[in-house]
């Protein structure tokens, strides 16, 4: 797993590279970051042929330990004007790694508008025209790639939304079972790859010849130890895989933490019918091609993701998971999980990040144009999208433009990013992370809401985000998901993973300190993009409009954040 891809779009070469020596721990966000900040001008336009789209996996991506195939994706992005690197499961980085690919690089920009796929196999890569895909929704581009390829391929793809270059378009990539819904959803990073003309990226892996764990038996006892953590650790063992992230929702809404109606409130009269029992609930009693636990890359022992069904029985949507009810659901005041799915898969097929559009939803209905709760207004508006009208623009733009052109003055945005489903004045460490992570209003870069800690009090929250921000960079440089931490009593056991895979002693300080400079070379990177501690902050009505659940405002002060 040693080979670099380097793509250039202006002139259609493909080329192979050795990963090169100061590269050799690194992978997923700390490869993706690392070559954006090594090659990437600060100062470039995000969907100029400047910047550059980074695909890595992590250095366990092939190797069966549970839940470590994660694809991080990076670049400058288009939404923040910041680095981005957002990550999702999937099958692709597990066949990247098979393929001894560690990272793709795709530089340049297509010309007069070509559009191409990229297609790597064990006899290297190519890229082929992709016209046959151009502006079909991302499940029938998935279909065409396996009719063309073979189901067992991996796909990284994007919609039309990355087509047409708005600034909430994802990055998705298959599941083990075909569903093309494994989303990079964060920053805009599909309208980067669109802005380059290419649609898709495809991972034959047929023929390859991996490299085994150099130390093997003790790599796989480590990788044993972690399955008996997860089977012995309810939450792992349990609550994931019957309820799946869901499982956070009732959480949330008993501390006022569920955004509700455009953060007017911290907890939804409707929990009850979109929480994780609801979810698990409907999906076993429609049964067919439904189920509440479903692994979304190989090897996972945790299967927190799902597969929700119509009244038919017919997959609607896979995953459905917390974010998404979240926003669309409490968020817009919408309490039907049918509604949520279809909405979730309408953002799946156009290609764009169901949280950004969750949040442009319900500003919109603070704006008036549909009252919240309105099911039928919020799915033909979602519709819109695809059909690229005026009303359509505005919601896949993103949160911030939905407001400024409805003129609405609460707009829950961190670096011109939407916000998750976390109510920053009731779980205030979050709201810290949202403020200060190179990576913007984003959740995944450090939550603090599982930590034993009083969410909605002052105190201590400024180091509890910094302690998650550094153990979720962690996570991500390694490409685990953050589902596990919960299971994973010993961190060292990862340095010894590592070292036993590759035969060298890696410590777990070697990878903390990775991490750090991670975030650090983030931190740096965005300076000189322009952002500086002013854009540390959360939207003004955070700081005088109380929650009226959790009975706070955010009142962590510019000072401490600075610490
Ligand atoms: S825990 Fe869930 S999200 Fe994580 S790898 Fe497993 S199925 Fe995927």
């Amino acid at each position: 797993m040693d080979i670099i891809i380097r793509v250039n779009m202006s002139s259609l070469e493909v080329t192979m590279e050795k990963l090169p020596e100061g590269y050799r721990n690194l992978s997923g966000r700390g490869l993706t970051s690392r070559v954006v900040v090594d090659e990437v001008n600060p100062g470039a336009d995000p969907l100029g042929p400047r910047n550059k789209l980074v695909l890595a996996c992590g250095l366990l991506a092939d190797s069966g330990v549970s839940s470590s195939g994660r694809l991080s994706v990076g670049a400058k992005s288009p939404l923040t004007g910041g680095i981005k690197e957002s990550n999702a499961g999937g099958i692709a980085a597990y066949k990247m790694a098979r393929l001894g690919i560690r990272a793709i690089i795709v530089e340049g920009m297509s010309q007069n508008g070509h559009q191409h796929v990229l297609v790597l196999d064990k006899n290297g890569g190519s890229l082929r025209p992709g016209g046959d895909l151009s502006m079909l929704g991302v499940y029938d581009k998935a279909q065409r790639i396996y009719d063309q390829y073979g189901k067992k391929v991996g796909a990284v793809i994007i919609g039309p939304a990355g087509e047409r270059r708005q600034v909430t378009a994802g990055i998705t990539n298959n599941d083990p079972s075909g569903h093309p819904g494994r989303y990079c959803g964060r920053g805009g990073l599909g309208a980067v790859m669109g802005s380059k003309g290419l649609l898709a990226v495809i991972l034959d892996d047929t023929g390859a010849s991996p490299v085994g764990p150099v130390r093997r038996d003790q790599f796989l006892s480590r990788a044993k130890q972690i399955a008996r953590w997860i089977k012995e650790t309810p939450q792992t063992a349990e609550v994931f895989p019957k309820y799946g992230t869901a499982s956070m929702l009732d959480t949330t809404d008993a501390i006022g933490g569920l955004p509700t109606r455009n953060f007017s409130t911290g907890t939804f009269e409707g929990a009850e019918k979109i929480n994780g029992y609801a979810l698990h609930n409907t999906i076993v009693a429609r049964g067919g091609q439904g189920t509440p636990t479903h692994s979304c890359m190989p090897g996972c022992h945790i299967k927190c993701s799902n597969v929700f069904p119509g009244r038919d029985g017919n997959a609607v949507v896979s995953p459905l998971e917390y974010e998404t009810i979240g926003m669309v659901g409490a968020n817009c005041g919408i309490d039907d999980l049918d509604v949520i799915a279809r909405i979730n898969y309408l953002c799946n097929d156009y290609g764009v990040d169901t949280i950004e559009v969750g949040c442009a939803l319900a500003v919109a209905m603070e704006a008036g144009l549909m009252p919240f709760g309105d099911s039928g207004a919020a799915l033909a508006a979602v519709e819109e999208m695809a059909k690229d009208t005026f009303l359509g623009k505005i919601i896949a733009s993103g949160v911030v433009t939905a407001g400024r052109v409805l003129g609405v003055q609460r707009v829950p945005a961190v670096k011109g990013q939407g916000m998750p489903a976390y109510d920053p004045r009731a779980v205030k460490g979050t709201g810290v992370t949202y403020a200060t992570s190179p990576m913007g209003a984003d959740h995944t870069a450090g939550n603090t809401v599982r930590l034993n800690i009083r969410h909605s009090q002052r105190e201590g929250q400024v180091r509890a985000s910094r302690d998650a921000q550094l153990g979720i960079a962690l996570m991500d440089c390694l490409g685990l998901c953050v589902m596990l931490v919960t299971a994973l009593k010993d961190r060292g056991l990862l340095a010894e993973l590592v070292s036993s895979r590759f035969g060298r002693n890696v410590t777990l300080e070697v990878l903390l300190d990775m991490a750090r400079e991670t975030l650090d070379i983030e931190r740096a990177f965005n300076r000189g993009a322009g952002l500086t501690a002013a854009h540390d902050r959360l939207p003004e009505f955070f700081y005088h409009e109380t929650n009226p659940v959790s009975g706070t405002v955010f009142d962590i002060n510019r000072e401490d954040l600075e610490q």
